[in-house]
């Protein structure tokens, strides 16, 4: 029998068709093979991008040159725009705003052909101190009220240049998902005094069953209602609202989320895949009932008709099977 599932937290629904349960080998996914050509990102063709931002190179190293190891800069083709107010306004019932944000980019390695699985160590640990340095700076923007930092990886999940980059937008609103899950979380709060993300991460690691690995600080489990097969969800194991919590180390969540992306590439045939991080928006700052969080999908199912309709997913694979296929997978 399917089996409908809902997710504890934003309380969405999904259809675990478990009768079909497909093992990885069943979902085809179109490798990742470098095409080659012109790359602006790759060391020599910085003149090709926006100024960078912020980049990692040595000391005396001038900017907009090769010698870096990770550089940021604009999108050359903002999703929004950085200058301008706001401009809200009213047009009868109708409300709107100007598209104002920031859109940045993360090379994350001068380096062609390697990905976010494939870096040393060290350099993805860059790229999470890059994401942190970044949104702790567009905070100061009063205009801003979130920044959504994610990747896409792989022509089929939305990347249009196939060095591997992360991107981030800063946004004058609060995304909707953002938005359901802080509302339920608090709900919960006030409801139990504890947070929700904390529940389940206890009974995650309690059970086993979805759990998918471990380190000191940071835990890996298939959720319970994933919308997607192997969806995987990265929390910290201590409760903690803001991914720019101060103190911060990011060697064990860059070993946890290299993990997961190999066992993604070992089991899944490196697979197009994109991840968000989610944390409590400025304005919530840090509070009890939020807990900050990376959501892994690989891109192996379409969104079709009824998905897109009814906001109702169709996951063939049981996150009990998929944690077990990641927990065995040899990397
Ligand atoms: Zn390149
Ligand atoms: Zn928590």
């Amino acid at each position: 029998m399917p089996e409908l599932r809902k997710d504890p937290i934003v309380g969405r629904w999904v259809i675990i068709s478990v009768e079909r349960g497909k093992r990885p080998s069943d979902f085809v996914s179109p490798s990742q093979r470098k095409k080659g050509g012109f790359c602006p990102f790759c060391p020599g063709n910085e003149y090709t991008t926006p100024p960078e931002i912020m980049a990692f190179r040595p000391p005396g190293s001038p900017g907009n040159s090769p010698g870096w190891t990770l550089r940021v800069m604009p999108n050359k083709f903002p999703a929004l725009q950085i200058y301008g107010d706001l401009g809200k306004t009213g047009e009868g019932i109708f409300d709107k705003m100007n598209g104002i944000g920031a859109h940045e980019v993360i090379v994350e390695t001068p380096d062609h052909n390697l990905s976010l699985a494939t870096i040393p160590a060290k350099a993805a640990e860059d790229v999470l101190w890059a994401c942190y340095y970044r949104m702790t700076d567009l905070r100061k923007d009063e205009r801003f009220k979130y920044v959504l930092v994610f990747k896409n990886e792989g022509e089929a999940a939305g990347a249009t240049l196939e060095h591997t980059h992360t991107q981030i937008i800063a946004l004058p609103i609060i995304p909707k998902l953002v938005k359901e899950e802080l509302d339920a979380a608090k709900r919960h709060y006030e409801f139990k005094e504890r947070c929700i993300f904390c529940d389940v991460i206890n009974q995650e690691l309690e059970s086993g069953k979805r759990l998918i690995y471990e380190n000191a600080g940071y835990v890996a489990i298939a959720p319970f209602a994933p919308r997607a097969p192997f969806e995987t969800w990265i929390l910290p194991k201590k409760h903690e609202s803001m991914f720019t919590a101060p103190d911060k180390s990011f060697s064990e969540l860059a070993e946890i989320l290299q993990r997961i992306l190999r066992q993604f590439d070992r089991i899944l045939d490196t697979p197009p895949y994109n991840f968000v991080i989610h944390t409590s928006p400025f304005h919530d700052g840090v509070n009890d009932y939020y807990h900050w969080h990376i959501e892994l999908v690989p891109k192996l199912t379409k969104i079709a008709g009824f998905e897109w309709g009814s906001g109702f997913y169709i996951n063939p694979t049981p996150p009990e099977e998929s944690a077990k296929f990641m927990r065995e997978a040899k990397i």
